[in-house]
């Protein structure tokens, strides 16, 4: 067993890390929260640096990048911007993005994926709808068959990140729908779906508690034209295709939290070092140092797990070691304790910072209402993450869930 990142893996972190260190530093993520936006010059140098679509192959404009390396970029973006503004941009189309390339005609890929990694597009993910985004069987939109070849989508869909993005990006978004709803999710298919498409229309954009330099709105599909070559992957097999996005998304937000949280303890550390009560620095005190112990312990358990699981998913892909319902069971672990344990660090270290930790003078709080959004849902709620873990644990057979 070796726990070593390749060399080209510890120059990419060190590429990342260093770009961000100078063009995304708490100040601009605290101005980019206030403004509510992430400036188009930030989004172009992502882009220039690789950051965009990097597990897109080259020639569809990413880096070919494996999913470990994709998982230290989200590391390190997480670090970077602690709001989680900037990793959404970036695991919703390093993910997504994969998903809808893998799946995508070449006219989709010549108009709206080979630019996205330039930073000039946006692949979203458009698949929670008003009534409730975990019970997939509860879903109302629909496509049937058009008169001119194709399918006719109707739906709406909401809490979606990037619309905003989206619409000024001409991006799109991966969606499914029933083609076949007495097929339960059997009978759901997958369509790239543009923003700026006709019969599309943005509907709100949420005023957030969070992450705030990236929208999170909603839009209304009414007889969107989807041509064939808009279909993503086989008719009926949209519940899988989604089902491997969120595979995808679910490394890459964990990973992200886990450097936020990492960020969180170094400026923690710093100022119970620094900060003095009863005539010693915080940190001498015992009772802050077993809250520190605690919280690395359970941020190294945690992040190994991360690796572990990114590794699995390489795995799968290059050779099928690991099946996809293997791999399911990691990536819901990681899902489910990664944003926790970020928001439990958060909380922890603004209470170390006593009052000057709930003012917005500490970045602290940005972080704490960023990585909520991953506990709430995004990318899959908690409790479906525990039923994942059981059913893989108990077996399939035995829980019947799905
Ligand atoms: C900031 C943000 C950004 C988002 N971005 C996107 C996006 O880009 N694209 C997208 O498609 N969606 C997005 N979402 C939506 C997200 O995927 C959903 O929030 C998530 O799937 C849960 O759906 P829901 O919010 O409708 O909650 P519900 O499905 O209504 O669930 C509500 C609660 O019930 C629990 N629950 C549900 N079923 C069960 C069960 N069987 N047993 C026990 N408990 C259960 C859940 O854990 C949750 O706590 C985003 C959400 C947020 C907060």
């Amino acid at each position: 067993m070796d726990f070593t990142f390749s060399e080209e893996q510890d120059l990419f972190r060190e590429a990342v890390n260093e770009w961000l260190a100078k063009n995304l530093t708490l100040e601009q993520v605290r101005q980019n929260d206030t403004n509510h936006e992430l400036p188009k010059k930030l989004i172009k140098g992502m882009g220039d640096l690789g950051l965009l679509c990097l597990t897109l192959p080259e020639e569809d404009g990413g880096s070919g990048a494996d999913w470990v390396t994709a998982t230290i970029g989200a590391e390190e973006l997480g670090y970077a911007d602690i709001s989680v503004a900037a990793p959404v941009f970036y695991l919703v189309q390093a993910s997504w993005g994969y998903v809808i390339n893998k799946l995508a005609s070449e006219t989709v890929k010549e108009k709206y994926i080979r630019r996205a990694g330039s930073g000039n597009g946006f692949l979203g993910i458009g698949v929670t709808e008003p009534g409730g985004g975990s019970d997939v069987a509860g879903f109302k939109t629909n496509l049937v068959p058009h008169k001119d070849g194709g399918w006719n989508l109707n739906g709406e869909k909401c809490y979606i990140s990037g619309t905003a993005e989206a619409v000024d990006l001409d991006g799109g978004y991966f969606v499914s729908g029933f083609t076949k709803r007495e097929d339960g999710h059997r009978g759901m298919t997958a369509a790239f779906v543009p923003l700026n498409y006709e019969g599309v229309e943005i509907t709100k954009r949420f005023e957030n508690m969070g992450r705030m330099a990236i929208s999170t709105g909603g839009f209304q599909m009414t007889d969107v034209h989807i041509p064939e070559e808009y279909q993503l992957g086989e008719t009926n097999r949209g519940f899988y295709n989604t089902m491997e996005g969120f595979d995808a998304a679910r490394v890459l937000v964990s990973a992200s939290c886990i450097g936020a949280s990492q960020r969180a303890l170094e400026i923690g550390m710093d100022y119970i070092k620094e900060r003095e009560a009863f005539g010693q620095p915080l940190a001498k005190y015992q009772g802050i140092q077993f809250d520190l112990a605690d919280m690395v312990a359970h941020h190294e358990a945690i992040k190994s797990l991360i690796y572990k699981t990114a590794w699995m998913l390489d795995e799968k892909y290059k050779n099928g070691r690991f099946s996809a319902l293997e791999v399911s069971k990691y990536l819901s672990m990681v899902k489910y304790l990664a944003p926790h344990h970020a928001l439990d660090v958060f909380r922890r270290v603004m209470y170390w910072h006593g009052a000057y930790g709930y003012t917005q003078e500490c970045p602290l709080e940005m972080g704490l209402r960023g990585v909520m959004s991953y506990c709430i849902g995004a990318e899959g709620a908690a409790n479906i993450q525990k039923i994942v873990i059981s059913r893989e644990t108990l077996g399939r057979n035995w829980t019947k869930t799905r």
